[in-house]
């Protein structure tokens, strides 16, 4: 990487006035050019500046990469956020038909959602769940995620029985903790995300 600073080396002095002043000193110990006016930096100055610039890039790439995997690393707002977790579901009960409220009475939910997709058979759109959905996130992070945000911090046994009681998933595209016999509106294919390794935290 070249020096952003100007390094000149100056070839001739002015010789014909025996008055010439000698080239400044300066602080860092580059000279000025009498003609130019241009600073001249020694070599070993450059080097300096070489190095002091090549380790600060270093250390600011070392910490965006130390945030980055922090990011990677941390859980979903939502999985330890109670307030948030409700306050996404119920904009998806509202805006996207997250439901049925319970699905052992689902009452005509289904007969609703598949009118709503383009008038699929029901059976059809029973079988399209949060559970099966490619935004569902069940991976042992994120259920480890899920156990910890309910007992506020901790993962534990309870935690696990609830998560597994309420078959809880979390939902990549609308940001909460959701059911796997649920579903909603903008149900995709290919779920649900069970490794790690696909597990995309946001
Ligand atoms: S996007 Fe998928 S996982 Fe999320 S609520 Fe809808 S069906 Fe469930």
């Amino acid at each position: 990487m070249s020096s952003p600073f100007p390094t000149v080396q100056c070839t001739s002095f002015p010789t014909s006035s025996p008055s010439r002043r000698q080239p400044k000193r300066h602080r860092d110990s580059s000279t000025l050019c009498p003609r130019s006016g241009v600073r001249r930096t020694s070599l070993a100055t450059d080097i300096f500046r070489k190095v002091t610039i090549t380790s600060s890039i270093k250390q600011v790439v070392r910490r965006i990469l130390l945030e980055e995997r922090k990011r990677s690393d941390a859980c979903p707002r939502a999985t330890q956020d109670a307030v948030l977790n409700t306050k996404n579901r119920n904009k998806a009960i509202k805006k996207l038909g997250y439901g049925p409220a319970n699905p052992a009475k689902p009452g005509d939910f289904w007969e609703e959602k598949a009118e709503m997709w383009d008038g699929i058979p029901v059976n059809e759109a029973k079988s399209m769940l949060c559970g099966n959905c490619a935004a569902f996130d069940v991976s042992p992070k994120m259920l480890n995620c899920i156990n910890k945000g309910i007992k506020g911090g901790e993962a534990s046994e309870s935690g696990k029985d609830t998560i597994k009681a309420g078959k809880l998933g979390y939902c990549h595209m609308h940001h909460f903790k959701c059911a796997a016999k649920r579903t909603c509106d903008t149900w995709v294919t290919g779920g649900p995300i069970k490794s790690d390794k696909r597990n995309k935290n946001e």
